[in-house]
């Protein structure tokens, strides 16, 4: 029988890498959407998954997935929305949003999926954080802190789970090439490519790559760390 993998996000551009990954690596894989449910039914559809609604802010909709997963051994926390603009022109109630989902709404799904992880003393918990978490950005000062909230999420969790055999990690990407940063124009692409030292932009399958490493055996000995996948843009 394969083992349950959950992604959330799934429906976006890196959610999607990680499904494919995932299911290549013999999952069964839940390819989880707020608002773009084709998309992730389309993804569901190539991999022999389940597209499953969750929206990680709202507690009914991810008590509804514990409830249609039931144990899932790989929990990916990778929805997150992003927003630029200077930190006192972004409104409290988009600040208070980008916190729920980023941060709040990853808490959520671990804090479902966590009780029968515990109970049988195996998972693996993979959260999506960005190296501006680690550095910070100017104009995404809540976006920042959002994903530096991640890294410290993940850290205190890793120490506390890691007597019950679950292994908490964080996969902290550069610049990746998807639908959040369709934004930026080609003159600001090609500023933002001359600060990557390797040079290119990142693509959704490099971060598929470092979770699918961390959720696997070859890293069993690894918790409570933060993989940096960013060609070097912050080191
Ligand atoms: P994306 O293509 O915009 O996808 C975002 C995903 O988040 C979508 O699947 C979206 O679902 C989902 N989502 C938004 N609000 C949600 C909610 N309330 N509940 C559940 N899901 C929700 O972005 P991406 O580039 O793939 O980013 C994926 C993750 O990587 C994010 O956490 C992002 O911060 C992080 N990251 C991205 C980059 C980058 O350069 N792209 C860099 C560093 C970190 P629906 O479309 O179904 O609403």
């Amino acid at each position: 029988m394969p083992e349950n993998a959950l992604v959330t996000g799934g429906s976006g551009g890196i959610g999607e890498a990680l499904c494919l990954r995932l299911a290549g690596e013999g999952y069964r894989v839940f390819v989880c959407y707020s608002s773009s449910r084709e998309k992730a039914e389309k993804t569901a559809g190539e991999i022999g998954g389940e597209a499953l609604r969750l929206d990680v802010t709202d507690p009914l909709s991810v008590e509804a997935a514990v409830e249609k997963v039931g144990f899932c051994k790989l929990l990916v926390n990778n929805a997150g929305i992003s927003e630029i603009g200077l930190f006192d022109m972004v409104s409290a109630e988009k600040s208070r949003r980008i916190i729920d989902v980023n941060l709040t709404g990853a808490m959520n799904c671990t804090r479902a999926f966590l009780p029968e992880m515990i109970r049988r003393k195996k998972g693996c918990i993979i959260n999506i954080s960005s190296m501006w978490g680690q550095t910070g950005a100017s104009c995404e000062v809540d976006y920042s802190a959002s994903k530096a909230g991640l890294i410290g999420f993940t850290k205190a969790l890793a120490k506390e789970t890691a007597p019950s055999g679950i292994r908490v990690n964080c996969v902290s990407p550069g610049f990746i090439m998807t639908e959040m940063n369709s934004r930026f124009s080609e003159e600001d692409l090609e500023l933002i490519r001359q600060d990557i030292p390797l040079g290119i932009f990142g693509e959704p399958r490099h971060v598929a790559d470092a979770v699918a490493f961390l959720a696997s055996g070859q890293a069993e000995y690894i918790t409570g760390q933060i993989l940096a996948v960013n060609g070097g843009m912050v080191i």
